[in-house]
């Protein structure tokens, strides 16, 4: 199945000049309006023209990681238009104020009792940790803004060229309510969602739940072909697909970096990863973290302003294994390297010459490596951070760091912006050693 899937993104990817136009074609013979958008700010003119002409004020969202790469709902908000996520991990995080960290699971970071609390301040239930409790405060807040919504924003997991059809799938019914309840619905669609004939859903169908979440299928796929025919019909009087480049022509124009518009954005890559499992999504600092996001952001905004993330991996492989489309994500991450030291020979990504390392860089690392590869200095490292770490250290966990501390070690701050840091512990593994030793 996997080789079949490669295979179908392979030949669109090849002829993708073809597949778009004939997926435009069908789609605007069913009845939708097609838009091209080379980049975020083109899609969010657009969407804002069409709003106002309508005077529409009020919209609903499905989650759709190609309206977080552009940044759509500050430009919304910005425009006067009152934006409302409503898949519940994306409104928990738009509640919150943050970013998604993970691309399936937006809101995977936070704990219950973090949501809970959320829910008391911003909703104003009554506190509880009971998750029935919780999920039916947030259906009847998000039904009336259903109710109100002029019109309703959605992704697209895949546009079939063969009919003009876009698949949308979910597990909650908000992108359901998203896409027929009001009056005007777009749907976001980066130019690499386009897959040739009706009858490829069926492996992508089998393949995406599967590696996203472990479902045989998920519970809604909403298959859309143009908009409502008759009064009597359901769903919006207007559909407008946007067709969205976004940097992927430049991906696509080198044989290498072409594999990754492969991406199926199933996430699998993220929870096989040891790297992301650590570290957790925000510490990317991309819309798109973990393994597909190591190599995507820079392609997308330019490798000069994302240099660390090709190197935020081991190269275990451990992605490769799990992609359900084969994406060889350490070949990608090497390339995206040897593009950073060497410059970008293949004009895949913006920088023509080596990205200049910083200074401070080069001298923590000498200095890392300077004191960690003499024996004793690296004994006495560990003791004075033990000493150290006293200061910040929480029911045997180091929370969040601020102050004297964060200014002193800068990294600690940094880390635990997001996350909590585990001490060094009482003893090291020489020192039990020594101990132990000296038992015998
Ligand atoms: S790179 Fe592969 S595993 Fe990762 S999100 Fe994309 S399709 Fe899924």
């Amino acid at each position: 199945m996997r080789d079949q899937a490669r295979a179908i993104k392979d030949e669109t990817l090849a002829h993708l000049d073809r597949y778009l136009e004939q997926f435009a074609g069908n789609a605007e013979r069913a009845g939708a309006r097609i838009h091209w958008a080379r980049d975020g700010r083109e899609v969010s003119n657009i969407i804002i023209e069409l709003l106002h002409e309508r005077n529409a004020k009020r919209v609903v969202k499905s989650k759709s990681m190609a309206t977080e790469e552009i940044h759509l709902n500050d430009a919304l908000e910005e425009a006067g238009i009152e934006t409302v996520e409503t898949d519940l991990g994306e409104w928990i995080i738009q509640l919150a104020h943050e970013t998604p960290s993970h691309i399936v699971v937006p809101a995977i970071h936070k704990s219950k009792k973090q949501i809970a609390d959320l829910f008391v301040e911003k909703i104003g239930i009554e506190p509880t940790d009971d998750v029935d409790k919780l999920t039916g405060a947030a259906r009847r807040v998000l039904r009336q803004r259903f109710a109100e919504a002029d019109a309703g924003i959605s992704g697209v997991n895949f546009g079939v060229a063969e009919t003009g059809t876009i698949l949308i799938l979910e597990n909650e019914g908000n992108i359901r309510l998203t896409t027929s309840l009001p009056k005007i619905h777009f749907a976001l669609m980066g130019i690499e969602k386009v897959i040739p004939r009706f009858a490829d859903i069926d492996v992508f169908l089998k393949l995406l739940p599967r590696s996203g979440t472990g479902q045989q299928l998920t519970t809604y796929q909403s298959l859309i072909t143009g908009q409502k025919k008759r009064p009597e019909d359901e769903g919006p009087e207007e559909l407008h697909i946007i067709l969205m480049d976004n940097g992927r022509s430049r991906m696509l124009a080198h044989p290498v970096t072409r594999q990754s518009l492969a991406c199926i954005r199933c996430g699998a890559c993220l929870n096989a990863c040891p790297v992301y499992q650590q570290i957790g999504g925000h510490a990317y600092g991309s819309v798109y973290p973990g393994p597909i996001g190591a190599v995507i952001t820079p392609q997308l905004i330019g490798i000069s302003k994302a240099t660390q993330l090709p190197y935020a991996s081991s190269l275990c492989g451990a992605c490769r294994e799990v992609c359900p489309v084969k994406i060889d994500i350490p070949a990608l991450l090497l390339h995206l390297r040897s593009e950073i030291v060497e410059g970008s020979a293949s004009g895949s990504v913006d920088e023509q010459g080596p990205v200049k390392r910083k200074f401070s860089e080069h001298l923590a690392f000498r200095l890392y490596a300077f004191a960690w590869s003499r024996r004793r200095l690296y004994e006495w490292s560990a003791r004075i951070a033990r000493l150290f770490q006293r200061a910040a250290v929480r029911q045997g966990r180091i929370g969040k760091v601020s102050g004297l501390i964060a200014k002193l070690a800068p990294p600690l701050g940094a880390w635990t912006a997001g996350r909590d840091a585990r001490p060094i512990a009482p003893r090291t593994f020489r020192e039990q050693w020594r101990a132990d030793s000296e038992i015998k």
